[in-house]
């Protein structure tokens, strides 16, 4: 049935764009393979023996792919498990002063990016939001001489904004403190969001300014208010920080110039306006939110049975995984309406296909449609409709002829699980 939906239509972030002149200098919007982070721990799980086990479902980087879905996530970006310290500055222009306090600002994003983490991560990642400096930080220039559009790559413009960022709060700030920065920048200067969405996340940039003897390599700038007018904001306009922080723990965009069509509000790397939502099961793995135990690798010839617990819970299986080459495989899970995931209206075993030689915002995840074409089961604003109604239900069975691979949903059990079977060539 058709919908009428107030919906935006998001403009394609900055952060989906890898400038081949950036890419020379090791810089990127998303991702480079910077090294040097003060953080020795990279994001990512902690490798063990038990591990050696998943080795063929632990599909790995691609050279030449800049940020992508292989594991392990490269060194440089900032750690994503365990104490992870964010320093957060708030700062305005001398022709767009800021409206309302700094540590106004600063709440509009915590403390539920915080409570976002710790839900997602099952607890594993602890986020300290700090902000050493409670008023704004006035840049010496007014915000159009820095140059910053959609798509600006990090020279000149952002090194020089960092720069006098450095120079206006390291009298204050021991910036060797922290795991990642966080610029809030007050929402009068530039565009609506609702015309340009500008936050971006420049991450494992080691050729970032140097303060207090650490680059500034894994830095997230957030513009204007992701506010639709639905009135919804105070609930869901913080939610671009935890998609722009997921670019510092090395995760790619996985929305394209098409939208949210490859991957809907199923993970919010995709979609990051309107109600909240989760990370898909694969980059809870990559982000070490999962161990060793909670993955069914099924990697061998002929059938498999699996049990998969609630993605949105804690504990139990999460993720069952049929790789399929070096690079590609497909990822099943359970998604139901718990945790973070708040807009599920077809509760049910989500597969996708993962592939690590796909670059950022060029839709390295594709998840797969059990009723194509239905127009979706939701009447969420901001929620990618086509894809909502997406899980398969028991009985049902998803089939990848060419691929020789089959999941079917066996059954929903007494707890919640839900048992599948997958064949495979
Ligand atoms: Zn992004």
């Amino acid at each position: 049935m058709p919908q009428t939906r107030h919906r935006i239509r998001r403009p394609r972030r900055t952060g989906a764009f890898v400038g081949i002149t950036a890419l020379a200098l090791g810089i990127t919007a998303t991702a480079s393979a910077g090294m040097g982070s003060r953080t020795p721990t990279a994001a990512g799980p902690v490798a063990s023996t038990t591990e050696s086990a998943l080795a063929p479902c632990r599909i790995s980087g691609t050279m030449g792919v800049q940020m992508s879905e292989g594991m392990p996530t490269p060194p440089g970006y900032s750690r994503s498990t365990g104490e992870v310290r964010a320093l957060n500055l708030m700062i305005d222009f001398p022709d767009a002063k800021g409206e309302g306090t700094a540590l106004d600002r600063l709440a509009e994003f915590f403390p539920q990016t915080s409570d976002w983490f710790r839900t997602s991560s099952y607890g594993r990642l602890t986020y300290h939001p700090e902000a050493p400096v409670r008023t704004w930080l006035r840049m010496p220039m007014p915000f159009a001489a820095y140059g910053i559009e959609r798509g600006s790559p990090y020279e000149p413009g952002y090194r020089q904004l960092v720069e006098h960022i450095v120079k206006a709060a390291d009298a204050e700030v021991d910036f060797s403190r922290y795991d990642l920065v966080n610029i809030l920048v007050t929402p009068n200067a530039g565009p609506s969001a609702l015309d340009t969405v500008l936050s971006v996340t420049f991450s494992g940039n080691a050729e970032a300014p140097v303060a207090d003897g650490v680059p500034l390599a894994n830095t997230s700038f957030v513009y204007s208010r992701q506010d639709d007018g639905s009135g919804t904001y105070r609930e869901t306009g913080y939610r671009v920080l935890p998609h722009e922080n997921g670019h510092v723990f090395g995760l790619p965009d996985l929305y394209t110039a098409d939208g949210g069509a490859t991957v809907g509000h199923w993970d919010i790397m995709s979609e990051d306006w309107g109600a909240n939502n989760d990370l898909l099961g694969w980059h809870k793995w990559k982000l070490g939110w999962l161990d060793s135990t909670q993955i069914s690798c099924a990697s061998k010839s002929g059938t498999s049975t699996h049990v998969l617990s609630p993605l949105g819970t804690e504990g139990g299986v999460k993720l069952a995984f049929v790789p399929l080459s070096a690079n590609t495989g497909y990822a099943v899970e359970v998604r139901t309406q718990t945790g973070n995931d708040e807009a599920v209206c077809k509760p049910g075993v989500l597969v996708y296909k993962v592939d690590s030689a796909v670059d950022t915002g060029q839709g390295p995840v594709i998840v797969a449609d059990s009723t194509s074409a239905s127009g979706g089961c939701t009447r969420r604003s901001n929620v990618h409709a086509e894809l909502s109604d997406a899980p398969f239900q028991p009985g049902e069975t998803f089939t990848d002829e060419q691929a020789g691979v089959t999941v079917k949903v066996i059954a929903r059990l007494a707890n919640g699980s839900y048992q599948v079977r997958i064949t495979r060539p």
